[in-house]
């Protein structure tokens, strides 16, 4: 099957300092990709390579085009929308408010359309529609994060750490409708996470990255079962991880 997304030769620094080198990965259409690996090894630089927000060398293919020097914006507009680590919605803004920012390139039809299917996904968040965002919680608020992110209707989500700081029946929450949606929808995923087992539930691809490149690519039938998936963190990530 063609590839949606298609990266490879991929280097970032920052200043003087590398943080990535030489990453290939691809994606493929509907599938959910996982970069696995420790603090600082280089997976949000990853993503925010492939979203255009950092400077980047080595080439993205998506879909056929070469994005080059594309802007983030322009690239939101091919269908490829990053979700940061931390959530980064806008506190002082409604709920409603900031989904329609997600989706503001949209004519009205189409925004109240796809309002109406985010918040019938996301039904806590639904029922504070005109309330600020910071009275979410804080798993409430990651809801959101995703939901203002379908907005644009896209085709590639680069979500980073969705489950940081929440507790684990609200992380189970998550997860379980990042699941709905990959069901809904051909939305591909590339997923940042720390949590293995989660992670696990809806990855088809694992990458592990360490100190900026990728050490190791396996499908997910081959880390079925405790014993293959330890097998794979120590050889790949070390035994501390
Ligand atoms: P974490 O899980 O902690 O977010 P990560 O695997 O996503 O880690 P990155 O955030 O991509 O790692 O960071 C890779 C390297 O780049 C680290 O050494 C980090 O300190 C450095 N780095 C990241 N962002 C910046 C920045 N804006 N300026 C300077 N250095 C940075």
């Amino acid at each position: 099957m063609s590839k949606l997304l298609q990266a490879q030769g991929l280097s970032v620094s920052y200043g003087i300092l590398p943080a990535v080198r030489d990453v290939a990965i691809d994606v493929g259409p509907g599938a959910v990709v996982a970069l696995l690996g420790a603090n600082g090894a280089g997976k949000s630089t990853i993503l925010k390579a492939i979203a255009g927000l950092v400077p980047t060398q080595g080439e993205i293919i998506f879909d056929g085009e070469t994005l080059g020097t594309l802007s983030t914006r322009q690239r939101v507009r091919r269908g490829i929308v990053y979700v940061p680590e931390g959530r980064q919605i806008v506190a002082t803004l409604s709920v409603g408010e900031n989904l329609t920012l997600g989706g503001y390139h949209l004519d009205r039809p189409t925004l109240r359309q796809r309002s109406e299917m985010v918040l019938g996904l996301f039904p806590e968040i639904a029922n504070c529609v005109h309330s600020p965002a910071w009275m979410l919680s804080g798993g409430e608020q990651q809801m959101l994060a995703i939901g203002r992110a379908l907005m644009s209707g896209p085709r590639l989500l680069l979500l980073d750490e969705p489950s940081l700081g929440l507790a684990p029946l609200l992380v189970k929450r998550v997860f379980e409708r990042l699941n709905t949606i990959r069901q809904m929808s051909a939305l591909s995923v590339v997923l940042v996470e720390q949590n293995f087992r989660m992670t696990m539930q809806l990855a088809d691809d694992v990458y592990f990255v360490r100190s900026g490149g990728i050490v190791g690519h396996r499908g997910a039938a081959e880390l079925q079962g405790p014993a293959a998936r330890e097998q794979a963190i120590e050889s790949y990530l070390g035994a501390a991880h």
